[in-house]
């Protein structure tokens, strides 16, 4: 019998994650199921960082970016000493089972204390779409628009200077952010972790769009690929265009989630307390194809990085 759930975020923060942390709070109340606000991630569930929540208690919160609970990182938490400190302060508090909302660490965390006896369901909450077996993550949406308008805004000013503007994206060692946005933004150059990087193609690429005829040009970067800085030095050394790197940064993490994060938030989250109920864990919260589903865990971080082939090949031919 259910009687009593928490509801963390950890990891990195990302818009979307209030909207979740709403939909558990509110589906569980409905069925009769109290729900405790844990602060601070991982830390706050081992230091005992509980709250209460009502209704209230997330009332006017779905717009708001970041996450109203705060989030940390607490490595130590992969040792069993910590993890089961965290387990006997759950217990203690008459916590049966815990929705948590972050990246593939986040869902590490919420099977180890699945193993030691507390149902918890992982939602993906992160702007990089870096989970697998789900299409989208809560907050890819809200930091696509993000940098859409920052890239838009950027070719107005390349334009006017016979500029190439090299914008580096997040990502995490996911292209996502970046192939959805350059196909957005009609970006001359794009280079991702699928991609590669091969400076000479790039230049000779620019040089050839140059002499096409193209006033000016952007080439988004997924972050930890290449150097921006040092790309659009070369830029301006090699080809006609002045070269300006653009690091987007945080800037990409925040602001009020998009509709449509907004309501993928809350299909999962409402999702995450239909799965508890049912007596699972160990399960991690899915879209496929428009329908929300689960997978194991264990599933999940076993699984290699799809490719986008469809997406680069519309890339190339558009350019
Ligand atoms: P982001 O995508 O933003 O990096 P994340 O959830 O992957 O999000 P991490 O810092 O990797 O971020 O993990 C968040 C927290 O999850 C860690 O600080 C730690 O408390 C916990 N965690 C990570 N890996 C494990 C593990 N193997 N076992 C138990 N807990 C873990």
């Amino acid at each position: 019998m259910l009687r009593k759930i928490g509801v963390l975020t950890s990891g990195g923060d990302s818009p979307g994650m209030n909207a979740a942390i709403r939909a558990v709070t509110r589906t569980a109340l409905a069925n009769g199921i109290e729900v405790v606000g844990i602060r601070d991630g991982y830390k706050g569930l081992v230091e005992g960082l509980y709250e209460p929540f009502t209704r209230r208690s997330v009332a006017e919160t779905i717009s708001m970016g970041g996450t109203i609970l705060g989030s940390a990182r607490l490595p130590e938490f992969k040792e069993e000493e910590v993890l089961m400190k965290g387990v006997n302060k759950l217990k203690e508090n008459g916590i049966d089972a815990v929705v948590v909302i972050g990246g593939d660490g986040t869902y590490r965390g919420a099977n180890a204390l699945t193993q030691h006896g507390i149902n918890c369901i992982a939602l993906p909450g992160t702007i990089d779409n870096d989970i697998e077996g789900t299409d989208f993550t809560i907050g890819f949406d809200t930091a696509l628009n993000t940098i859409v308008e920052c890239v838009d805004k950027l070719r107005d000013t390349s334009n006017s200077h016979h500029r190439c503007s090299v914008v580096e994206v997040m990502g995490n060692r996911c292209g996502d952010l970046a192939i959805y946005s350059g196909i957005s933004c009609g970006a001359e150059v794009l280079i991702t972790p699928e991609t590669g990087y091969d400076e000479e193609a790039v230049l000779e690429k620019l040089k050839y769009l140059e002499n096409q005829g193209t006033s000016h040009a952007i080439v988004i970067v997924s972050e930890k690929v290449c150097d921006v800085q040092a790309l659009a030095e070369k830029v301006s050394k090699a080809t006609g265009f002045a070269g300006r790197a653009t690091i987007l940064g945080h800037i990409q993490r925040g602001g009020s989630p998009t509709p449509n994060d907004r309501v993928l938030a809350s299909r999962m989250g409402a999702k995450a307390v239909e799965l508890l109920i049912e007596g699972k864990g160990g399960e991690c919260v899915c879209i496929r194809n428009n329908e929300i589903t689960s997978m194991s865990i264990d599933e999940c971080i076993s699984l290699t990085r799809s490719s986008r082939k469809e997406f680069y090949r519309l890339f190339d031919r558009l350019v």
